[in-house]
């Protein structure tokens, strides 16, 4: 298997620090607002990495933290709690705005068939391991203290600049609201931060009364799941810059050493009209999309047709093109299935041992439809590389599969000239979807349908 690695800037093979194991893990939410599509393309990427290692025989744990304390509306140290700003947004605590975005965070995962990661961590029920990471730094001379806090001091890191290619120098603090301006450094950052008189979410420290600064759960909480040293750290690219160099240097500073051997990263989705923006309404959630009529897993499928490292481009258009190539699948189902096709499953296995190459992969999964293999055994194959693509397909029920929209619409018609007892109308339409196969059979106010063998 081979994954990009950040770290070393191309391709490398991946070979776990323990045979057979893999510890895995990925920057998660910060519950203060909806997760919408362009947060969930990132969670979506590392469940098929997941589900790819797990393909592959891997005994994978996964770990994902819910942020729920200490981040800012920038990355950095500048700009407002994320979570107090949801906070006095809705009239609401940040306890409570914590609780409403994580159901609909966990609500988007399932909705989507992400598998649940072994372990999903909050900042807030951790504060004991990051004082005791953030009290290892400081005796291992990586911090000093201001009147806001405890800093990590980057000139004590000589690497830090390395991972991101940063140049220090052309990063001003310049019209940054910086929270703490007696920091050495514009980069140093805060691990503990104190005198928030108005931040609602404190807890006592050596430092004094306060919160941790955001980075510091991430290494605390990787550490403490995965071991001092584990296999992949993912994440998206904006993460680059200041987060991971940040963990980076927290892991420097505790353990003098990488806590990630494998620092992987998602590009963006990213609008086709150009920016997703609140006042355009195009922001779309997952819970939106299901309202306006979109089966969940057609966005799965969208994103499998893409690379990671690419992003994707999302439209509607694009969706509807999803939606329609789905349920072509879905209509491949057969009642029995047979064995699965060894020659398909190694193109299928070199494509997804390629650094995750998902849209080569969906290309097997047509290739197998369009073959000339029979169609249970067609079926087998496709059944079983959905253990990675996660479409949900042993599911397919016999309804969903075998209606077009022109058969759907055709239905809904014929269901609402029987409302009005319009009896004439309804038999010629009963006609008209029997001449396109199907039979329609009435019970009570609705109907079932089924394919005229
Ligand atoms: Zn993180």
């Amino acid at each position: 298997m081979k994954l990009y690695n950040t770290l070393v800037r191309e391709k490398q093979e991946f070979k776990p620090i323990k045979e057979n194991k893999v510890g895995i893990y990925s920057c998660g939410p910060t519950v203060y607002w909806n997760q919408h599509i362009g947060n969930m393309y990132a969670f979506l990427s590392w469940d098929i990495l997941v589900r790819v290692l797990r393909y592959l025989d891997y005994d994978v744990t996964w770990v994902m933290n819910i942020t729920d304390v200490g981040h800012n509306t920038s990355d950095a140290d500048s700009g407002e709690d994320k979570m107090e700003k949801g906070a006095k947004r809705e009239g609401l605590t940040s306890w409570e705005i914590a609780k409403k975005y994580e159901e609909q965070f966990i609500d988007s995962l399932d909705k989507l068939n992400i598998i649940t990661p072994n372990f999903l961590p909050k900042a807030t029920e951790h504060i004991e391991e990051q004082i005791n990471l953030a009290k290892k730094l400081e005796k291992r001379g990586f911090t000093y203290k201001t009147k806001t806090g405890l800093v990590f001091d980057t000139s004590k890191f000589s690497d830090y600049d390395k991972f991101a290619n940063l140049r220090l120098e052309e990063l001003e603090s310049g019209s940054r609201v910086e929270v703490d301006e007696d920091k050495k450094n514009p980069w140093d950052f805060l691990l503990w931060i104190t005198n928030q008189p108005n931040h609602i979410m404190k807890w006592q420290s050596p430092w004094g009364e306060g919160f941790p600064g955001w980075h510091l759960e991430c290494t605390a909480m990787s550490t403490k799941y995965l071991g001092e040293t584990f296999d992949i750290h993912t994440g998206g690219i904006e993460h680059i810059g200041v987060h991971h160099s940040n963990e980076i240097a927290q892991g420097f500073g505790a353990f003098g050493h990488n806590t990630a051997k494998f620092w992987v990263h998602n590009a963006w989705l990213t609008l086709k009209e150009g920016k997703m923006s609140k006042s355009l309404g195009n922001v779309y959630t997952i819970q939106q999309l299901e309202e306006m009529g979109y089966d969940p897993l057609f966005f799965r499928y969208l994103v499998l047709s893409s690379h990671y490292r690419n992003g994707l481009v999302f439209s509607l258009e694009s969706l509807k093109a999803a939606k329609t190539a789905l349920n072509k699948l879905r209509s491949y189902k057969t009642d029995q299935i047979s064995q699965v096709n060894l020659d398909f499953k190694n193109e299928f296995v070199e494509a997804i041992s390629n650094d995750l190459a998902m849209p080569e992969a969906m290309a097997i999964v047509w290739k197998v439809i369009k073959s000339d293999l029979n169609p249970e055994e067609k079926w087998a194959t496709i059944l079983d590389f959905d253990k990675v693509l996660g479409l949900n397909l042993s599911e397919v029920s016999d309804v969903s599969f075998q209606i077009s929209d022109e058969i759907a619409k055709l239905i809904e018609d014929r269901q609402k000239a029987r409302e009005t007892k319009n009896w004439a109308e309804s038999d010629r339409l009963r006609k008209i979807i029997k001449n396109k196969g199907y039979l329609v059979e009435d019970l009570g106010n609705t109907c079932k349908i089924r394919p005229i063998k």
